[in-house]
Protein backbone atom coordinates (compact mmCIF):
# COMPACT_ATOMS: atom_id res chain seq x y z
CA UNK A 1 0.00 0.00 0.00
CA UNK A 2 1.36 3.56 -0.72
CA UNK A 3 -0.27 6.77 -0.25
CA UNK A 4 0.57 10.41 -1.13
CA UNK A 5 -0.22 13.37 0.10
CA UNK A 6 -0.37 16.09 -1.58
CA UNK A 7 -0.39 19.81 -2.03
CA UNK A 8 -0.80 20.77 -5.87
CA UNK A 9 -1.11 24.32 -7.27
CA UNK A 10 -4.54 24.97 -6.87
CA UNK A 11 -4.34 27.23 -10.49
CA UNK A 12 -3.93 23.82 -12.23
CA UNK A 13 -5.13 21.09 -9.80
CA UNK A 14 -7.41 19.62 -11.48
CA UNK A 15 -6.63 19.21 -14.90
CA UNK A 16 -3.39 17.71 -13.04
CA UNK A 17 -5.72 15.68 -11.15
CA UNK A 18 -7.66 14.42 -14.35
CA UNK A 19 -4.38 14.08 -15.89
CA UNK A 20 -2.68 11.87 -13.13
CA UNK A 21 -5.44 9.60 -12.55
CA UNK A 22 -5.36 8.50 -16.55
CA UNK A 23 -1.56 8.62 -16.28
CA UNK A 24 -1.52 6.32 -13.33
CA UNK A 25 -3.85 4.09 -15.17
CA UNK A 26 -2.39 4.29 -17.66
CA UNK A 27 0.73 2.03 -16.59
CA UNK A 28 -1.48 -0.31 -14.51
CA UNK A 29 -2.09 1.48 -11.20
CA UNK A 30 -5.41 1.68 -10.02
CA UNK A 31 -5.38 4.71 -7.19
CA UNK A 32 -7.94 6.25 -4.59
CA UNK A 33 -8.70 9.82 -4.17
CA UNK A 34 -9.93 11.68 -1.09
CA UNK A 35 -9.32 14.82 0.43
CA UNK A 36 -8.71 14.66 4.15
CA UNK A 37 -8.32 16.36 7.33
CA UNK A 38 -10.62 19.34 7.70
CA UNK A 39 -12.12 21.39 5.40
CA UNK A 40 -9.46 23.51 5.25
CA UNK A 41 -6.54 21.32 4.56
CA UNK A 42 -5.05 21.43 1.14
CA UNK A 43 -3.82 18.18 1.48
CA UNK A 44 -5.21 15.54 -1.13
CA UNK A 45 -4.73 11.73 -1.00
CA UNK A 46 -3.81 9.59 -3.33
CA UNK A 47 -3.83 5.71 -2.34
CA UNK A 48 -2.70 3.06 -4.24
CA UNK A 49 -3.47 -0.50 -3.33
CA UNK A 50 -0.47 -2.33 -4.89
CA UNK A 51 1.98 -1.05 -7.61
CA UNK A 52 5.22 0.26 -8.19
CA UNK A 53 6.83 3.06 -5.88
CA UNK A 54 8.67 4.76 -8.49
CA UNK A 55 6.42 5.25 -11.28
CA UNK A 56 3.71 6.23 -8.85
CA UNK A 57 6.23 9.11 -7.96
CA UNK A 58 6.96 9.93 -11.32
CA UNK A 59 3.74 10.53 -12.75
CA UNK A 60 2.67 12.35 -9.70
CA UNK A 61 5.95 14.37 -9.67
CA UNK A 62 5.40 15.09 -13.49
CA UNK A 63 1.33 15.74 -13.14
CA UNK A 64 1.73 18.04 -10.39
CA UNK A 65 4.97 19.77 -10.66
CA UNK A 66 5.93 22.31 -8.30
CA UNK A 67 3.89 20.00 -5.77
CA UNK A 68 4.47 19.58 -1.68
CA UNK A 69 4.06 15.45 -1.40
CA UNK A 70 4.99 13.23 0.79
CA UNK A 71 4.73 9.64 0.23
CA UNK A 72 4.31 6.83 2.70
CA UNK A 73 4.04 2.76 2.86
CA UNK A 74 2.51 2.88 5.89
CA UNK A 75 -0.52 4.80 8.04
CA UNK A 76 0.63 8.07 8.84
CA UNK A 77 2.09 8.57 11.77
CA UNK A 78 3.34 11.93 14.02
CA UNK A 79 7.22 12.27 14.56
CA UNK A 80 8.44 11.16 17.55
CA UNK A 81 11.50 12.76 16.70
CA UNK A 82 12.58 15.58 13.78
CA UNK A 83 16.16 15.92 12.44
CA UNK A 84 16.78 18.64 10.24
CA UNK A 85 19.39 20.73 8.47
CA UNK A 86 20.03 24.26 8.94
CA UNK A 87 21.99 26.07 5.71
CA UNK A 88 19.13 26.95 3.04
CA UNK A 89 16.87 24.95 4.78
CA UNK A 90 15.91 26.28 8.71
CA UNK A 91 17.89 29.30 7.49
CA UNK A 92 17.21 30.75 4.03
CA UNK A 93 20.69 31.28 3.80
CA UNK A 94 24.30 29.40 3.40
CA UNK A 95 26.04 30.54 6.54
CA UNK A 96 29.31 30.08 5.19
CA UNK A 97 28.91 31.53 1.99
CA UNK A 98 27.81 34.99 3.81
CA UNK A 99 30.50 34.83 6.18
CA UNK A 100 32.89 34.55 3.11
CA UNK A 101 31.24 38.02 2.07
CA UNK A 102 33.15 39.57 4.76
CA UNK A 103 36.26 38.02 3.74
CA UNK A 104 36.29 39.67 0.62
CA UNK A 105 36.00 35.72 -1.00
CA UNK A 106 32.76 35.08 -1.64
CA UNK A 107 32.86 33.93 -5.27
CA UNK A 108 35.75 31.24 -4.19
CA UNK A 109 34.13 29.88 -1.36
CA UNK A 110 30.77 29.68 -3.07
CA UNK A 111 32.01 27.72 -6.21
CA UNK A 112 33.36 24.73 -3.79
CA UNK A 113 29.77 25.27 -1.69
CA UNK A 114 28.12 24.43 -4.74
CA UNK A 115 30.36 21.85 -5.82
CA UNK A 116 30.43 20.02 -2.39
CA UNK A 117 26.29 20.55 -2.25
CA UNK A 118 25.72 18.77 -5.93
CA UNK A 119 27.77 16.10 -4.83
CA UNK A 120 30.84 16.40 -6.91
CA UNK A 121 33.55 17.40 -3.84
CA UNK A 122 34.60 14.95 -0.62
CA UNK A 123 32.46 17.14 1.77
CA UNK A 124 35.29 17.58 4.42
CA UNK A 125 37.91 18.56 2.25
CA UNK A 126 35.41 21.39 0.49
CA UNK A 127 34.42 22.57 4.76
CA UNK A 128 38.38 21.95 5.48
CA UNK A 129 38.98 24.08 2.17
CA UNK A 130 36.71 26.82 2.72
CA UNK A 131 37.73 27.40 6.56
CA UNK A 132 40.96 27.73 5.83
CA UNK A 133 39.80 30.47 3.51
CA UNK A 134 38.26 32.37 6.26
CA UNK A 135 41.28 32.26 8.20
CA UNK A 136 42.25 36.02 10.38
CA UNK A 137 38.47 36.78 9.64
CA UNK A 138 37.26 37.94 13.28
CA UNK A 139 34.88 36.46 15.95
CA UNK A 140 33.06 40.12 15.41
CA UNK A 141 32.43 39.47 11.90
CA UNK A 142 30.42 36.15 12.97
CA UNK A 143 28.06 38.62 15.08
CA UNK A 144 27.72 40.93 12.70
CA UNK A 145 26.65 38.44 10.08
CA UNK A 146 24.42 36.45 12.12
CA UNK A 147 22.58 39.53 13.09
CA UNK A 148 22.12 41.21 9.72
CA UNK A 149 22.25 38.46 7.08
CA UNK A 150 20.67 35.16 8.84
CA UNK A 151 17.06 34.80 8.77
CA UNK A 152 14.79 31.90 10.10
CA UNK A 153 12.93 30.42 6.67
CA UNK A 154 9.46 31.22 6.44
CA UNK A 155 7.43 28.62 8.22
CA UNK A 156 10.57 27.47 10.30
CA UNK A 157 9.36 28.65 14.00
CA UNK A 158 5.67 27.15 13.55
CA UNK A 159 7.12 24.05 12.17
CA UNK A 160 9.31 23.63 15.18
CA UNK A 161 6.91 24.70 17.87
CA UNK A 162 4.24 22.95 16.72
CA UNK A 163 6.04 19.86 16.79
CA UNK A 164 7.50 20.39 19.79
CA UNK A 165 4.09 20.98 21.07
CA UNK A 166 2.98 17.58 19.32
CA UNK A 167 5.58 16.14 21.43
CA UNK A 168 7.79 15.64 19.16
CA UNK A 169 12.34 15.91 20.06
CA UNK A 170 13.88 18.03 17.56
CA UNK A 171 17.31 18.23 16.61
CA UNK A 172 18.80 20.92 14.77
CA UNK A 173 22.49 18.98 12.63
CA UNK A 174 24.42 21.11 10.37
CA UNK A 175 27.83 20.54 8.18
CA UNK A 176 27.86 24.53 9.03
CA UNK A 177 29.07 25.92 12.33
CA UNK A 178 27.99 25.82 15.70
CA UNK A 179 28.96 29.59 16.24
CA UNK A 180 25.64 29.96 13.78
CA UNK A 181 23.96 26.73 15.11
CA UNK A 182 23.53 27.63 18.60
CA UNK A 183 21.85 31.29 18.25
CA UNK A 184 19.60 29.65 15.74
CA UNK A 185 18.73 26.80 17.70
CA UNK A 186 17.60 28.64 20.47
CA UNK A 187 15.37 31.08 18.50
CA UNK A 188 13.83 28.32 16.46
CA UNK A 189 13.47 26.23 19.78
CA UNK A 190 15.56 23.24 18.90
CA UNK A 191 15.84 21.09 22.13
CA UNK A 192 19.99 20.14 20.76
CA UNK A 193 22.49 20.76 17.86
CA UNK A 194 25.12 19.21 16.46
CA UNK A 195 27.71 20.90 14.21
CA UNK A 196 30.78 21.98 13.27
CA UNK A 197 33.28 24.39 15.18
CA UNK A 198 35.62 27.14 13.85
CA UNK A 199 39.02 27.29 15.82
CA UNK A 200 38.98 30.77 17.23
CA UNK A 201 42.20 32.30 18.80
CA UNK A 202 43.05 35.56 20.15
CA UNK A 203 39.17 36.85 18.57
CA UNK A 204 40.12 35.68 14.76
CA UNK A 205 39.68 32.36 12.96
CA UNK A 206 42.15 30.21 12.62
CA UNK A 207 41.76 28.49 9.26
CA UNK A 208 40.88 25.26 11.80
CA UNK A 209 38.10 23.05 12.80
CA UNK A 210 37.86 22.15 16.55
CA UNK A 211 36.70 19.00 17.18
CA UNK A 212 35.58 16.23 15.00
CA UNK A 213 33.75 16.82 11.87
CA UNK A 214 29.85 16.61 11.24
CA UNK A 215 29.35 15.34 8.23
CA UNK A 216 26.24 12.86 6.23
CA UNK A 217 27.59 9.97 8.43
CA UNK A 218 27.24 11.94 11.30
CA UNK A 219 23.78 13.34 10.55
CA UNK A 220 22.60 10.03 9.77
CA UNK A 221 24.01 8.44 12.74
CA UNK A 222 22.08 11.30 15.01
CA UNK A 223 19.46 10.72 13.78
CA UNK A 224 19.62 6.75 14.17
CA UNK A 225 21.07 7.49 17.85
CA UNK A 226 18.06 9.33 18.89
CA UNK A 227 15.69 7.16 17.27
CA UNK A 228 17.26 3.87 19.12
CA UNK A 229 16.71 6.62 22.19
CA UNK A 230 12.91 6.66 21.44
CA UNK A 231 12.72 2.83 21.17
CA UNK A 232 12.95 0.38 18.04
CA UNK A 233 10.48 1.55 15.22
CA UNK A 234 9.68 5.44 17.00
CA UNK A 235 8.67 7.45 14.21
CA UNK A 236 11.30 9.93 12.66
CA UNK A 237 10.89 13.23 10.22
CA UNK A 238 14.49 14.50 8.57
CA UNK A 239 14.36 17.40 6.20
CA UNK A 240 17.22 18.91 4.40
CA UNK A 241 17.98 19.96 1.07
CA UNK A 242 21.84 19.14 0.09
CA UNK A 243 23.84 15.94 -0.85
CA UNK A 244 25.65 15.56 2.83
CA UNK A 245 21.74 15.27 4.01
CA UNK A 246 21.06 12.15 1.96
CA UNK A 247 21.99 9.45 4.16
CA UNK A 248 19.73 11.26 7.00
CA UNK A 249 16.60 11.70 4.81
CA UNK A 250 17.02 7.94 3.35
CA UNK A 251 16.87 6.51 7.11
CA UNK A 252 13.87 8.62 8.26
CA UNK A 253 11.01 7.46 8.52
CA UNK A 254 9.84 10.85 6.53
CA UNK A 255 12.44 11.56 4.96
CA UNK A 256 11.76 15.23 3.32
CA UNK A 257 13.42 17.15 0.83
CA UNK A 258 13.06 20.95 1.35
CA UNK A 259 13.42 23.36 -2.09
CA UNK A 260 16.15 21.02 -2.68
CA UNK A 261 19.07 20.20 -4.83
CA UNK A 262 17.92 16.97 -7.70
CA UNK A 263 19.71 14.27 -5.73
CA UNK A 264 18.76 14.74 -2.32
CA UNK A 265 15.20 15.50 -3.71
CA UNK A 266 15.31 11.66 -6.16
CA UNK A 267 16.63 10.16 -2.13
CA UNK A 268 13.79 11.56 0.14
CA UNK A 269 10.12 10.35 0.62
CA UNK A 270 8.53 13.29 -0.55
CA UNK A 271 9.49 17.25 -1.08
CA UNK A 272 8.83 20.72 -0.50
CA UNK A 273 8.74 22.72 -4.20
CA UNK A 274 6.53 25.45 -3.81
CA UNK A 275 5.09 26.02 0.00
CA UNK A 276 6.95 26.90 3.25
CA UNK A 277 8.24 24.78 5.96
CA UNK A 278 4.14 24.60 7.21
CA UNK A 279 3.50 22.12 4.47
CA UNK A 280 5.08 19.59 6.34
CA UNK A 281 2.75 19.93 8.77
CA UNK A 282 -0.25 19.86 6.20
CA UNK A 283 1.68 16.73 4.85
CA UNK A 284 1.84 15.37 8.73
CA UNK A 285 -1.94 16.07 9.31
CA UNK A 286 -1.49 18.49 11.42
CA UNK A 287 -4.41 20.97 10.92
CA UNK A 288 -3.82 25.15 10.97
CA UNK A 289 -6.20 25.37 14.02
CA UNK A 290 -3.53 23.08 16.18
CA UNK A 291 -0.25 24.96 15.26
CA UNK A 292 1.60 26.35 17.92
CA UNK A 293 1.69 30.23 17.84
CA UNK A 294 5.44 31.25 16.87
MG1 LIG B 1 21.57 22.68 3.60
Amino acid sequence: MLIARLIADPDNYSASLDDATVALEREGMRVALARLDDANSPVLQISLPEGDATAFRRVLDEKFQPSDLLILNAELELPRVFVSDMDSTMIGQECIDELADFAGIKHQIAAITERAMQGELDFESALRERVMLLRDLSEGAILECLDTRIAPMPGAKTLVATLKAKGCRTVLVTGGFHQFADPVAKELGFDRVVGNRLAISDGALTGELAGPITDSSVKKSVLLEEVSQLGEGAVSLATGDGANDIPMLEVATYGIAYRAKPKARAAANGWIDRGDLTAILHLLGIPEKEWAKA
